[in-house]
C-alpha cells in the first residue's frame, strides 16, 4: 500500500507517524520505504541519527521533495511491500503530487476544532483528486491526544463530513519526543509501553483500510 501523510500545518505528527508506521510494518517483516517529500528533510534527519547510533536499518528513506514524485513512487512501490510518504507542510504542487501517488491519505490532526479547520484545505485537495481518482482513501488520525480528553462533538461532526477518523488515537507521549532525539522507534524505547501499543493498533487499523 502507498500511504501519504498530509497536513499543511507543521508539528501535527506527519514525520512521527510516517516513521513509526513504517517501523511497525518493517518490524512485522514487510519491505518498507519512506519517501521524504518535505523539503526540510526531517525523516532523512531521523534516519541519519539512527544510522549514526548504529541501530538496525529497518527501512530506507528516500528524499523526493519534487513535484513529479507521483511519477517516481510507483517504481519504489514495486520494490517494496509498502511506501510511506512523509508529506510537505504546505498546500502546493508537492501536496497534490503526494495525493496522486497515494492509495490512502492520512491527515494527522490534534483533537481540536481549530486544528480541523486548519486541515480543510487538504480535505478540499483530496475531494478534487477523487474526481479522477475515485478509489482514493482518506482518513484523519487524531494525534497528541491528552489522556482523558473527550473529543468534542464539533470535532466528531467534522469527521462525519466525507473523511472519517480512524478509531486508533495516538496520545501525547514523551516517548515520541525521545524518538526524534535518539533515532529510535517508541517500540525500541519501551516495547510494552503505551506509545508502542498505540502505534501497533494504528498500523493494524491502517492495514485493514487497504483490504
Ligand atoms: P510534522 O511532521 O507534522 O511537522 P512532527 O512529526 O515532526 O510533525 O512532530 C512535531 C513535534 O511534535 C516533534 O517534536 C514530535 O516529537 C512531537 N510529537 C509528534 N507527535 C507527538 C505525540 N503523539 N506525543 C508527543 N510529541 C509528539
Ligand atoms: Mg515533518
Amino acid at each position: 500500500m502507498i500511504i501519504g501523510l498530509l497536513n499543511q500545518k507543521g508539528g501535527v505528527g506527519k514525520t512521527t507517524l510516517a516513521t513509526h508506521i513504517a517501523g511497525e510494518l518493517a518490524a512485522n517483516g514487510a519491505r518498507v520505504a519512506v519517501v521524504d517529500a518535505d523539503p526540510q528533510g526531517s525523516a532523512l534527519d531521523w534516519a541519519q541519527t539512527r544510522s549514526q547510533t548504529g541501530l538496525e536499518r529497518l527501512f530506507g528513506v528516500v528524499g523526493l521533495a519534487r513535484e513529479v514524485l507521483h511519477q517516481e513512487v510507483p517504481d519504489i512501490a514495486r520494490a517494496n511491500d509498502h511506501v510511506i510518504i512523509d508529506g510537505p507542510p504546505r498546500v502546493t504542487a508537492l501536496a497534490r503530487s503526494t495525493i496522486l501517488a497515494s492509495d490512502l491519505v492520512l491527515i494527522p490532526v490534534q483533537p481540536s476544532s481549530y486544528d480541523l479547520w486548519a486541515s480543510m484545505e487538504i480535505v478540499q485537495l483530496i475531494n478534487e483528486a477523487r474526481l479522477f481518482k475515485p478509489a482514493l482513501k482518506a482518513a484523519f488520525v487524531v494525534n497528541r491526544c491528552i489522556t482523558g480528553t473527550v473529543i468534542g462533538r464539533d470535532v466528531r461532526n467534522a469527521f462525519d463530513d466525507g473523511i472519517p477518523a480512524l478509531e486508533s488515537v495516538i496520545g501525547q507521549r514523551i516517548a515520541f519526543v525521545e524518538s526524534v532525539a535518539t533515532g529510535r522507534l517508541v517500540r525500541e524505547l519501551d516495547k510494552r509501553g503505551a506509545a508502542a501499543k498505540e502505534i501497533a493498533a494504528l498500523t493494524a487499523e491502517i492495514m485493514e483500510q487497504g483490504t
